[in-house]
């Protein structure tokens, strides 16, 4: 019985579940360690980000604190930029880094960065794929029904997919974050080192991400591969 084969699924799931606990705690740290050296100009997460934003003609897009920590995002539909408190109203490194890098998502929806838009575009079918097409794909399976099992996986393979194109949204808004601090002159020499372990940190757990997301997708392939050998 394929659901039983749970000996599979750890297989496959986990490196990609390693990757992704590394990936938090990296990022965890870097941005405990960073939260406590303050950066030598003195602006706060708001301040940096007002700044960056004012500089590519973003004067309209608001910036508000939000409860949470690492719960930093740009509203594309709003025009809003929200900062958790701790990047909002602190001088540190890593709320340079991060608010700068959200500033960056800004300016990639200003612009119509081609990964951003197609990630958009995506939103709809993912919200319903990620919970609809495993639950297609078993009833597919447990009815002997191919085509429906089939349809199943592309629903799923939606959202691997989008976990694919976030990687060259979110590499692309540090890098735009990276360039723009040390370009404004908001971070200065080693500080820009600090800003990079934060932003580097934080891209990984995007790639753990898109493995966890491909890992499952794989299995389910292997699931209806060994279903159909079955018969
Ligand atoms: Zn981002």
């Amino acid at each position: 019985m394929f659901f039983g084969n749970y000996g599979l699924y750890f297989l496959i799931s986990i490196p990609a579940l390693l990757l992704g606990l590394y990936a938090q705690s990296k990022v965890q740290s870097a941005y405990k360690k960073y939260s406590q050296i303050r950066i030598s100009n003195g602006m706060t997460g708001a301040e940096v980000a007002r700044k960056v934003l004012d500089a590519n003609n973003l004067r309209n897009v608001r910036i508000e604190q939000v409860r949470g920590t690492l719960s930093d995002h740009y509203d594309p539909r709003k025009k809003v930029l929200r900062l958790s408190q701790s990047v909002y109203g602190t001088p540190s490194i890593a709320a340079a880094g991060v608010a700068a890098h959200e500033a960056g998502h800004a300016i990639q929806h200003k612009e119509k960065y081609g990964p951003l838009s197609l990630r958009s575009i995506m939103v709809p079918s993912v919200q319903i794929g990620s919970w609809l097409g495993p639950i297609i794909f078993m009833g597919g399976l447990l009815l002997a029904m191919d085509n429906l099992a089939i349809i199943g996986l592309f629903l799923f393979g939606a959202t691997s997919l989008f976990a694919i194109v976030t990687i060259p949204v979110e590499l692309d808004a540090s890098k735009r974050a990276k360039d723009v601090l040390s370009s404004a002159g908001i971070v200065y020499g080693s500080e820009l080192n600090g800003v990079s372990a934060v932003l580097d940190a934080a891209a990984l757990t995007y790639v753990a991400g898109a493995v966890q997301a491909l890992s499952t997708l794989l299995y389910y392939i292997l699931l209806f591969f060994g279903g159909r050998r079955r018969r």
